[in-house]
């Protein structure tokens, strides 16, 4: 497998994971560079969104595809935004600043700011794959107050990594990899294959 299509518009994601997959000789498509349009994500749950994402790009391109759907639970609001991070200020058009000012609104004068972003991750070597691979992983650190540093993207300028002393936006490249969702469920899923990153 040296040729799979990312199914994600996501320039974030999308950034991440021609990263991390390149050093491997991984070939990464863009569904949009193939001209594949998003698919629905109408489910309640990551795994069942990643699944229905990596089929239907599979499905289009004939190609392997690899999905990933994630987003940032955060304890105080029952896990909200969770499945709906992208679209957390509505989808007209999704955008990462009204995102992050929704959420700051909603957590105003909140004590308990723990949060955790998931990632989950699907492989499809076609599109009706009967074995899907699959790798989760997660992250934890807090909500911040207000937003600072400029890397990343998303929710990482609020994302306030206590040990680090740290927001997710104020990493490298390469520690967020090691460190986050992403990272971590790509690391898991490369082993599965036998290709580990390192
Ligand atoms: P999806 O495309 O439906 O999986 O939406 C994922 C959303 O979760 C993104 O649009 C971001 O808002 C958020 N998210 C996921 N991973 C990250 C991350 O690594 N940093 C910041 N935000 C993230």
């Amino acid at each position: 497998m040296k040729k799979i299509v990312i199914a994600s518009n996501n320039p974030g994601k999308l950034r991440e994971f021609q990263a991390m997959l390149a050093p491997l000789g991984i070939d990464v498509l863009t569904q949009e560079q193939l001209g594949i349009s998003e698919a629905e994500e109408p489910h309640c749950t990551f795994i069942e969104n990643a699944l229905a994402k990596a089929r239907h790009v599979s499905k289009e391109s004939g190609l392997p595809s690899l999905a990933d759907d994630s987003g940032i639970c955060v304890a105080a609001l029952g896990g909200a935004p969770g499945v709906y991070s992208a679209r957390y200020a509505g989808d007209k058009p999704k955008s990462d600043t009204g995102n992050n000012e929704k959420l700051l609104r909603d957590m105003q004068g909140v004590a308990d700011r723990r949060a955790h972003y998931y990632c989950v991750l699907v492989l499809v070597q076609h599109a009706e794959d009967p074995q899907p691979l699959i790798a989760e992983g997660e992250w934890y650190g807090e909500i911040a107050q207000e937003e600072r540093g400029d890397g990343g993207f998303g929710y990482d300028p609020l994302f306030w990594l206590p040990q680090l002393g740290k927001m997710s936006s104020e990493l490298t490249a390469d520690e967020k990899h090691v460190l986050s969702h992403r990272g971590k469920a790509l690391k898991i899923l490369l082993q599965r294959l036998n290709m580990d990153a390192g």
